[in-house]
């Protein structure tokens, strides 16, 4: 019986403990007191303050299983076997503790003697100027100089935005030939998901003040991340980490409600994996606070979630369904989550109202937009107008990323200018209509009966822009 998801989490932590270091709860997707970023996207992230020198860690070695959210990753999600915009970052840090050699060996410890993975498929990668760290995996590690990858900038220097940043050394994990593209110089570092990535140790050496100014950091740190379902994924040889013990639960759940058998059809297994993914990141954005809105983390809630919706239609999936779903990501993960279960009612409730004004409108919409897709190729365009996406996302809801979605699968856009314009001008009329400042442009009001507490972390949205940049 391989080691599940939620084993897996604790024998990391403890393992880290026993060498040390102080086992931290996960901090909130909310970031606190940085405004560089819209949602936690690794264990480094919340640490910043202990890593910059800003404040004092409560101890020198700290170990984490972060909740991270990456957006950026959405197109991968239930195409490539290794991308959630939802995923469990487990991680060690060290704030001026040790550096490179312990972090090194320890990670192939874990890997090869608490985990048990194979040795002969594990292969790390380095900075190409770090030869400190090759030296150590070489001369150290007994690693054989040739299964010692070095890799540029893009892929080894560990950088988000400003704060610290440095070399990198990541471990690969080959899951055999039946994973590959087939092309004759896939090796480590491939696009494809025959060597999966599945650690990176960060040598946080440098600060960058945003300018792309680099300072050496007074005390070195190490900072690694390693994503805990493509380290279940690995250890129960699975095909993704949708094929994990807990997500796979959910998966089925979906493949439940949808009346389909996983596995038979390649876009039915997108619409699934995609619905699976995202109904994680709902649950756990709504468990740390976040309500759906048109700005910020809100907005970012929002698309998710209807986005969902609409692979939920495309599965014929009637009525309601996500709050049920919500309730299996709750089941499945309580047990690294205790918030999951304290907050359910409230989660559930969050979701269900979201998804029933999506629903009252989306079939409209869609029925809508499929008539403007038609015209506009009867008319020979490929653009779709500013006032009218603006319409589909006023009148029936649908975040500009959707419209822009279904349009690029029949090789088509939208006009992204035209419809932040169409939105200023509404804007500028509500406002004069009301005669005071709008409220960021968040419609939270819809929500205030839910709880109104909550409605009182609505501080601080960074704008829209933002919500690509992650
Ligand atoms: P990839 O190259 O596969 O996109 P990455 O280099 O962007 O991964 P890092 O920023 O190095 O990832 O994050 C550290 C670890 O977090 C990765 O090695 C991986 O195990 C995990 N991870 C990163 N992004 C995701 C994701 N979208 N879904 C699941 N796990 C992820
Ligand atoms: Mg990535
Ligand atoms: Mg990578
Ligand atoms: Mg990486």
């Amino acid at each position: 019986q391989p080691y599940g998801v939620n084993q897996l989490r604790k024998m990391f932590l403890e393992f880290f403990e026993s060498k040390g270091h102080l086992a931290m709860k996960s901090f909130s997707l909310v970031p606190h007191n940085d405004k560089s970023l819209l949602l936690i996207n690794s264990g480094m992230a919340p640490l910043k303050p202990y890593f910059t020198g800003q404040e004092i860690p409560p101890r020198k070695r700290v170990t984490t299983c972060q909740k991270c959210i990456r957006t950026g990753d959405i197109e991968n999600v239930g195409k490539t076997a290794r991308h959630g915009t939802f995923f469990e970052m487990l991680g060690n840090f060290s704030f001026g503790d040790y550096f490179k050699e312990e972090a090194i060996a320890w990670s192939w410890e874990f890997l090869t003697e608490v985990v048990g993975l194979d040795p002969d498929r594990l292969y790390p990668s380095v900075y190409l100027e770090d030869d400190e760290a090759f030296e150590i995996w070489n001369k150290k590690m007994g690693i054989p100089a040739e299964r010692i990858f070095k890799f540029g900038k893009e892929d080894n220097f560990w950088e988000h935005g400003s704060g610290p940043c440095g070399p990198c050394s990541e471990i690969y994990y080959d899951r055999g030939e039946k994973y590959g593209c087939g092309r004759e110089d896939c090796t480590v570092g491939c696009e494809c998901d025959r060597y999966m990535e599945i650690w990176n140790n960060v040598f946080t050496q440098f600060d960058n003040d945003g300018k792309g100014h680099y300072e050496e950091l007074e005390q070195k740190n190490i900072d690694t991340g390693m994503g805990l379902e493509r380290l279940a994924s690995v250890v129960q040889d699975v095909d993704s980490i949708f094929d994990v013990d807990t997500i796979k639960a959910l998966r089925d759940h979906v493949c439940r409600l949808a009346k389909v058998e996983y596995g038979k059809d390649e876009n039915t297994d997108v619409s699934i994996r995609v619905i699976t993914d995202h109904i994680r990141s709902v649950t756990f954005m709504i468990s740390d606070g976040i309500m759906p809105s048109n700005e910020g983390r809100g907005y970012v809630l929002r698309r998710l979630l209807r986005r969902a919706c609409r692979h939920g239609r495309l599965l014929n999936i009637e009525g309601n369904f996500l709050p049920e779903l919500a309730l299996t990501v709750i089941e499945g993960s309580k047990d690294g989550y205790p918030e999951l279960e304290e907050k359910k009612d409230f989660i559930l409730n969050v979701i269900a109202k979201e998804e029933e004004q999506f629903n009252k409108t989306i079939d409209q919409g869609l029925g809508i937009l499929s008539d403007m897709i038609k015209e506009m190729e009867e008319k020979g365009t490929k653009t779709l107008s500013g006032d009218e996406t603006f319409r589909l996302y006023d009148t029936y809801g649908f975040p500009i990323d959707l419209t822009k979605e279904i349009l690029e699968e029949k090789g088509m856009d939208v006009d992204e200018e035209g419809f932040h314009a169409a939105m200023e001008v509404q804007r500028q009329t509500a406002r004069a209509a009301r005669g005071v400042t709008n409220y960021m442009g968040a419609d939270v009001t819809v929500y205030e009966s839910i709880d109104p507490s909550i409605t009182s972390t609505f501080v601080g949205y960074e704008n829209l822009t933002c919500v690509s940049e992650i």
